[in-house]
């Protein structure tokens, strides 16, 4: 099956019951019993419900897995996984990964005894020195976010496993129609579905896949038992949205080509991130890794002074947080979503309050160019 093919027909099509083409939405907590224990494969919700087993089904197969997980959001995923991890256990983490992912780390794993060393592994040589003997997996986010730094996921697979650590894999960002983490080697790769995967702003969701029966077996348990799972109306509304992912970023990846060249161009702009461009120093292996480099693009307009001016002004740039969806959307990473990052920390980081960061829809793009245009004139 090829990718576009897949979306629409992975998984689990439709209902055997009734011949529905779409998966229906079953909302219900529990399952009549024909008898004690004598059940359909269901007997109550937080363990398994039909409609987000379709999605589940759906996302093993989109990462070339052996299980599938749905949680109730990206959080509630990264949390999940983190869980197979054990007081005392360290972990080594990409150093610009999602705010909220470093939060949970450094605010609630820590106080539960699970230290982490944040490096940029796009460095493969840094995830080698960090390595301890506590150390239990290596957590990568590829292309990363806002800087969008590229890290090799099958060399670090390489050095994970010489070490006998779990690799995981945040994939949000290149999403399973451009990237595949599983077949170049990680165990788990885990998704934000509230962003390409949902791809219409109108979920808040989580996703894993994982390589092995073992860790399939060890992510359900954790998944019924901390229960972090979401209702089977948020699952449907990712299977449906799944449906379009391949349309939606094959358009979003050329508009973001565009809009970084236009932006590259522009006296205004300092400096644009994004991995299409030949000039990212990332360029060669995304292009090895993933089949296409997303549409998170990011640049650094100056100041804060000159930011506000251009966030007052875009019209179908939309000011929020969040990416990933149909609309384009630009936020300023320091002030949103990496707020909870420390302002020292930010700024050894490159997160500076001129960065801009766009998260390009599927509209024209000369709409698009033509209101950043107006916006930095
Ligand atoms: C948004 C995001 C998360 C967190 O997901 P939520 O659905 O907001 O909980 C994790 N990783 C990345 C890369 C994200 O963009």
């Amino acid at each position: 099956m090829r990718p576009k093919t897949q979306v629409i027909h992975a998984g689990i099509f439709g209902d055997e019951y009734t011949g529905s083409v779409s998966v229906p939405i079953y909302q219900t907590s529990t399952y009549k019993q024909e008898a004690v224990g004598k059940t359909k494969g269901y007997d109550y919700s937080r363990t398994a419900n039909p409609t987000r087993r379709a999605l589940e089904v759906l996302i093993q197969e989109l990462e070339h897995g052996k299980a599938g997980f749905a949680f109730g959001s990206g959080m509630a995923a990264i949390s999940s996984v983190l869980m197979l991890l054990n007081s005392g256990d360290h972990v080594v983490i990409t150093d610009d990964v999602y705010g909220g992912t470093f939060r949970v780390v450094d605010k609630v794993f820590k106080r539960l005894g699970i230290s982490a060393t944040f490096v940029d592994t796009s460095d493969p040589n840094q995830i080698t020195q960090a390595i301890t003997k506590q150390t239990k997996a290596v957590y990568l986010e590829t292309p990363t976010n806002p800087l969008l730094k590229v890290t090799d996921i099958r060399k670090a697979a390489q050095i994970a496993h010489q070490h006998q650590l779990l690799l995981i894999v945040d994939n949000t960002f290149a999403t399973p129609y451009w990237q595949h983490p599983l077949d170049l080697g990680a165990d788990i790769v885990l998704h934000s579905a509230t962003k390409y995967i949902g791809g219409h702003s109108d979920v808040v969701a989580g996703l894993v896949a994982v390589a092995s029966d073992d860790l399939a077996e060890k992510i359900g348990f954790i998944q019924n038992s901390v229960g972090a799972v979401p209702g089977p109306q948020d699952a449907w509304l990712l299977v449906r949205g799944i449906k379009t992912l391949g349309l939606r970023m094959e358009q979003i990846e050329k508009n973001a080509n565009k809009i970084a060249e236009y932006l590259q161009a522009h006296p205004k702009v300092k400096k644009v991130y994004y991995p299409g461009l030949a000039s990212h120093p990332g360029h060669a292996l995304a292009e090895k890794q993933a089949g296409g480099f997303g549409g998170m693009i990011s640049f650094d307009a100056g100041d804060e002074e000159t930011v506000n001016k251009i966030l007052a002004k875009t019209r179908y740039f939309t000011l929020a947080e969040s990416l990933g969806a149909v609309e384009s959307l630009i936020s300023v990473p320091a002030k949103m979503t990496h707020a909870s990052i420390p302002k020292p920390r930010r700024e050894e980081l490159g997160i500076t309050d001129g960065l801009i960061r766009l998260s390009v829809g599927i509209e024209d793009v000369e709409d698009l160019i033509e209101d950043l245009d107006q916006a930095l004139s």
